[in-house]
């Protein structure tokens, strides 16, 4: 059933390394042939052999409305015909900032970028900027792109790989990089003792790249509260979170609020988007109003402005979606539980809004090491028999999973029915 995805497979491999254009895609953790993309319709995938699946991963999160939603297409299209890039101001941009800067009330500025990675390499340096100070303290699991200093135990395709961190990357680069173990207020405040050089802590305070695994809210204030007593800045990396968990991103889901926050893909609808964001102060230090460098020849582009616009306003005006992908993303995990259950299966599950996630193993994982310790074997052998079924899910336990408004109650029901047939077999 993958024979042409076989040979473009291996096609791809003689001129792209490892066939693919970033790691995780390359399904080395679930073993077996990334099905190639035909396109997208509403909740499904078509690869080009013609397989049919419905779609939870969703471009990686930004597709709340599915692919191809009409108005998202009608506005890429319209805005393409006038030109697709001027490296100079549109007022979309201006637009876009805007319907952020309306839902955050710890933000009054934005500035964009073209990914996730530059998002939080941006923020970074505006945060040692600000602070003149050098040391950033990360989190174990947490992947926030792949720039030189973050490379340290980052989540997703890394984690998949089990690289701490990249040849490549100097020592030098990474020695201002604190490592912390996530949820572990003892840890991070042991970082605090050792080092008065903290900038700021980078944290994904709804981690999804190590599978879901919330932060709790006392490790937040605990987060909070260092920050604020060390002169650190606390940025809150939102670029799988933002407008996913909730209309607020992980900022509507718990009681803490950053300093500076970083956006990405979901912004951009599933263009090439990223974004950092803060106070008018803060933002203040920032080329060209201030001397903190920072830029783009594509920033802001307006094609990708105009699909985030869209797609923001939607969410906007029917608050509502949000309780119904929580609901959908609740009945797909409780019922998958209920049939690992009766298969004799320990899963753990979880839901942060539109975002699930789902481990092969006997407790609820609060860290990376703990997500380390799940049936990676079973999992892997799930992921594929289900793909055979017609269900692509993230090809790793490290990856969380997402809920657009396009699948229906019954598309899930189908999908744990195919599930129980699974985990009879597993
Ligand atoms: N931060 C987080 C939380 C992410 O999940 C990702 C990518 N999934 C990134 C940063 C990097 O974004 P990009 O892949 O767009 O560079």
């Amino acid at each position: 059933m993958f024979d042409k995805s076989i040979t473009a497979y291996e096609e791809a491999k003689k001129v792209i390394p490892g066939g693919v254009d970033s790691p995780v895609r390359a399904f080395k953790s679930v073993g077996g042939t990334p099905p190639f993309i035909q396109k997208g319709e509403g909740a499904y995938l078509y690869d080009i052999d013609g397989n049919k699946y419905l779609d939870f991963v969703q471009s990686w999160g930004p597709l709340i409305f599915g692919h191809c939603d009409k108005d998202i297409e009608q506005a890429v299209i319209a805005t393409a015909k006038n030109g697709l890039s001027f490296g100079a101001p549109t007022i979309l941009e201006t637009e876009l900032a805007n319907e952020i800067v309306e839902m955050y009330d710890n933000i009054d500025k934005v500035r964009f970028v073209s990914s996730g990675t530059e998002a939080v390499m941006s923020a970074i340096r505006l945060a040692r900027g600000v602070t003149s100070k050098n040391d950033i303290v990360k989190f174990e699991g947490c992947y926030h792109g792949h720039s030189d200093s973050l490379l340290v135990q980052a989540g997703s395709g890394m984690a998949t790989f089990g690289s701490p961190s990249s040849p490549g990357v100097p020592a030098d680069l990474t020695k201002h990089t604190l490592l912390c173990e996530y949820n572990n207020i003892e840890n991070l405040r042991k970082c605090f003792k050792d080092s008065s050089d903290i900038a700021c802590i980078i944290i994904e305070p709804i981690a999804g790249n190590m599978g879901l695994v919330p932060a709790t809210q006392e490790f937040l204030d605990e987060c909070r509260k260092l920050c604020d007593e060390n002169g650190a800045l606390l940025i809150f990396d939102e670029v799988m979170s933002g407008f996913r968990a909730s209309l607020t991103g992980a900022h509507g889901v718990v009681n803490t609020k950053a300093d500076i926050v970083t956006f990405g893909k979901v912004i951009g609808a599933g263009m090439p988007v990223g974004a950092f964001a803060s106070s008018k102060e803060i933002m203040g230090h920032l080329s060209p109003d201030g001397a903190v460098y920072q830029a783009g020849t594509l920033s802001g582009n307006p094609v990708a402005m105009a699909a985030g616009l869209v797609s923001l306003r939607k969410l906007k005006a029917n608050k509502e979606i949000y309780e119904t992908l929580s609901l959908k993303a609740l009945r797909l995990v409780n019922g998958l539980k209920e049939v690992a259950t009766k298969n004799g299966i320990n899963l753990q599950v979880n839901t942060r809004g539109s975002m699930f996630g789902f481990f092969f193993c006997d407790k609820e994982p609060k860290n990376f090491k703990e997500v380390g310790t799940c049936d990676f074997a079973k999992f892997g052998k799930f992921h594929n028999e289900m793909l055979k079924k017609g269900f692509y899910f993230a090809c790793s336990q490290y990856e969380a999973g997402f809920i657009s408004t396009v699948i229906t109650d019954e598309m899930i029901d189908e999908c744990i029915n195919a599930a129980n047939e699974v985990m009879s077999n597993l």
